[in-house]
């Protein structure tokens, strides 16, 4: 029986992307002691694989063959039966055969087929553990409770889901292993967290546990000052507090979900702090980024951004368009990411996939789609870290077409037709940092 536990260490799926990835992966769950709970991601790219898959079949093809010969790679390489998965195998394919009668996709239907990836995934990580001679248990975090609303692809828990996982995690043998991502809503329909929901997953859970430390272990530093695949000369940022990294999370840096950390933050609230830590799986043993405690003060923290947001313009007084919208954008999950309002009515900004496509036809008439925009968000700093920034770009020659500087609490907020968006993120981190300096 696992007693409440104080450690959860949740693995991304490129930590898991091959049988060295599951090794290495073992080893650490292994040097972790008794006392802790894993939560996994798919293998790296499953679950767009998967994704694939279900689409191909509504357009009438089937075709399972990448995701078998996938993972029954991965069960050889680690020297595990190949046709341990098969039964699951079998199952998806089945619901696909079901997809391509119908000729259509619901979105339920989306999630039930994504939920092969981390059940997969579970299943193999806990197989390689008990060859280890470790006692773990594969769960699929439905089975412990994890309740949400039926907001196919992006749903979100319900009340009293902690108490539930607390509960059905006491009785577990030995290390459980649990699917992120992945729920059923109270009709028993599979649903999942939005993409890189596992990270939000391991937060429900260390939450729900009263978890000492959660350890976030990706295949990165740490989280670092820009996204280092479109800023050069990034740095790691290695103290952050829980508010600065969900400010950097939800403006799009996608080290981790953008709602990773509000369970933590509800924690916090209640009096339990969890110290939250994010590791390179290459080097487990450094800790990257350790989120808690003050953070940067008043410094700058870093930049990040989306680099495609999707507008609506809503009018004032036109039929209580402003009411909708606020109740819709509540209805549909989307959380806007720029806000700006005039006598004319208010603009929303949300990234692509968000849901506020959907807002804007239940509006109809009432909503104008905006054209498509790229935002840079500073984080950190104030306004006068959102002046500075605003200084840099027009120096650069770079076309704001709307600045918000921000405060204490929100960040900095500048759009720009897409194709900027990278060249701005740049701009404003390299002006930031060699100001204030590191
Ligand atoms: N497997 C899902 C994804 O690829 C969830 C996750 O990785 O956290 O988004
Ligand atoms: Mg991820």
């Amino acid at each position: 029986m696992t007693a409440l536990s104080p450690l959860v260490i949740k693995f991304g799926g490129a930590a898991l992307a091959d049988g060295g990835g599951v090794g290495k992966v073992c080893d650490v769950i292994e040097g972790a002691g008794e006392r802790v709970i894993v939560v996994v991601s798919a293998h790296k790219g499953v679950t767009a694989l998967l994704e694939e898959c279900a689409k191909k079949a509504a357009g009438g093809s089937l075709d399972t063959d990448e995701v078998r010969v996938r993972h029954r790679g991965l069960l050889r390489e680690l020297g595990l039966n190949p046709e341990f998965l098969d039964r699951h195998l079998f199952e998806l394919r089945q619901i696909l055969v079901g997809i391509r009668h119908k000729g259509v996709l619901l979105a339920g239907e989306l999630d039930f087929v994504l939920s092969f990836g981390e059940r997969l995934s579970a299943r193999v990580v806990a197989a390689v553990l008990q060859g280890r001679g470790k006692e773990a248990t594969p769960v699929d975090a439905y089975d412990l409770g994890l309740t949400t609303d039926s907001c196919y692809g992006k749903a979100r828990p319900l009340p009293g889901v902690a108490a539930s996982l607390r509960e059905s995690l006491a009785g577990i043998p030995g290390v459980p292993v649990v699917t992120g991502f992945l729920a059923k809503d109270g009709g028993g329909n599979l649903t999942t967290l939005g993409r890189n929901g596992s990270d939000l997953t391991a937060a429900l859970v260390a939450a729900a546990v009263g978890a000492q430390r959660l350890v976030f272990f990706k295949s990165v530093k740490g989280i670092m000052s820009a996204d280092p695949r479109v800023v050069k000369g990034t740095h790691l940022l290695e103290e952050l507090s829980l508010m600065e990294a969900a400010e950097l999370a939800f403006h799009g840096a996608d080290v981790l979900h953008p709602r990773a950390l509000e369970p933590l933050l509800h924690s916090r609230q209640q009096g339990c702090e969890i110290s939250v830590e994010v590791r390179d799986i290459g080097r487990p043993e450094v800790c990257g980024t350790r989120i808690g405690g003050v953070g940067r003060g008043t410094n700058v923290v870093g930049v990040t951004g989306c680099s495609r947001l999707e507008g609506l313009r809503v009018k004032s007084g036109a039929g209580g368009g402003l009411g909708a919208l606020f109740a819709l954008m509540h209805a549909h999950h989307v959380l806007p990411r720029v806000l700006s309002t005039s006598a004319e009515g208010v603009c929303v900004w949300a990234p692509e996939g968000a849901g506020l496509d959907g807002v804007g036809l239940e509006l109809r008439e009432q909503a104008q789609v905006l054209a498509p925009v790229a935002s840079v968000a500073v984080v950190g700093g104030g306004a006068k870290a959102g002046a500075e920034a605003q200084r840099l770009l027009a120096q650069a020659g770079l076309d704001v077409s709307f600045a918000a500087l921000g405060d204490d609490r929100a960040s900095g907020v500048f759009l720009f037709e897409p194709g900027q968006g990278a060249r701005a993120m740049a701009v404003v981190h390299r002006g930031l940092f060699a100001k204030v300096g590191v």
